[in-house]
């Protein structure tokens, strides 16, 4: 394992021998839903290279990246378990931004205009500028993302296929703990009995799922927001079965045959989103 702080003495390191290159961006805090990215990658690349890098762009809560998880050695320690052919990048905000810690304008085919992008204003363009900044400075041939942020996966194939960029995208499913909570760095934050609620979430997704083929989605939907009235502590910010490749919501009065549905609630002052497969 070798851990790079520039981008340019990472540069500086790649060349024919480390391809093909996989890259696994991440935030840090690393658990094993990011940790079968970097599987799957070492199993397909010369090399591997994890960035952990808590993007400031892609927040539009403050508060959110104040209080988001931190545990640098924590993570060497989980990714040196997996390979030795694992490069780390660590930056700094400076080596990716300059002085200029702010987003560029990507056309994202209004792919943001919908559930996380209309919730979280600006997170998406966040996400396009250092996922692009990576791909064009390190040129991996794959890029890993999880089908956990499925809508920030799209958005990422849509970016790379219009501006042309050679690396190609891998989508990987949601890893989930043994009560259907898909993991994530914020649940570090989240009580032992708010976790137990949090996987609400999933049993909510399977319940439409059971149901999504055989009632109106509107019947559905209302369904959905009835649930969440008996838990006080747990307030849902939306429930959505769309189309997998549009993001477009189906019809009210549509029963389901293909799509994905997709849900958001707070618990707490933590926020939780998770998505399944509905067809
Ligand atoms: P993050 O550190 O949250 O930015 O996540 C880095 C990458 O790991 C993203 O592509 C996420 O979609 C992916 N990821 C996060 N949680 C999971 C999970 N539970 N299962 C699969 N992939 C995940």
């Amino acid at each position: 394992m070798k851990v790079f702080i520039t981008s340019q003495s990472l540069v500086e390191h790649l060349s024919n021998k480390t391809r093909p290159l996989g890259m696994v961006p991440t935030m840090g805090a690393l658990h094993h839903g990011h940790l079968s990215l970097v599987k799957r990658a070492v199993k397909e690349n010369q090399s591997v290279l994890i960035s952990i890098f808590i993007n400031p762009t892609q927040f539009d809560d403050k508060k959110d990246l104040e209080r988001y998880p931190v545990n640098i050695h924590a993570d060497l320690c989980l990714i040196k378990e997996i390979s030795e052919k694992v490069l780390v990048y660590v930056p700094k905000v400076d080596d990716i931004y300059g002085n200029m810690v702010e987003s560029k304008s990507f056309d994202l085919g209004g792919l943001d205009e919908v559930m996380e992008g209309e919730k979280r204003s600006g997170h998406f363009q966040g996400v396009a500028t250092v996922v692009t900044h990576f791909l064009k400075t390190f040129s991996p041939d794959h890029a890993y993302f999880g089908e956990k942020d499925f809508q920030q996966l799209l958005i990422i194939e849509h970016v790379v296929q219009s501006l042309k960029l050679q690396t190609k995208i891998i989508g990987c499913p949601i890893i989930r703990e043994s009560n259907g909570l898909a993991m994530s760095s914020r649940n570090s934050l989240l009580s032992d009995d708010q976790r137990k609620l949090a996987s609400k979430l999933f049993e909510v997704l399977q319940f439409a799922k059971s149901k999504a083929k055989k009632i109106p989605y509107g019947t559905l939907k209302n369904m959905v927001a009835g649930l969440f009235k008996k838990h006080h502590e747990l307030t849902l910010d939306y429930f959505k079965i769309v189309d997998p490749k549009t993001l477009k919501e189906i019809h009210l009065e549509e029963t389901v045959n293909r799509g994905r549905g997709f849900i958001a609630a707070h618990l707490g002052k933590i926020r939780l989103i998770d998505n399944l497969d509905m067809s």
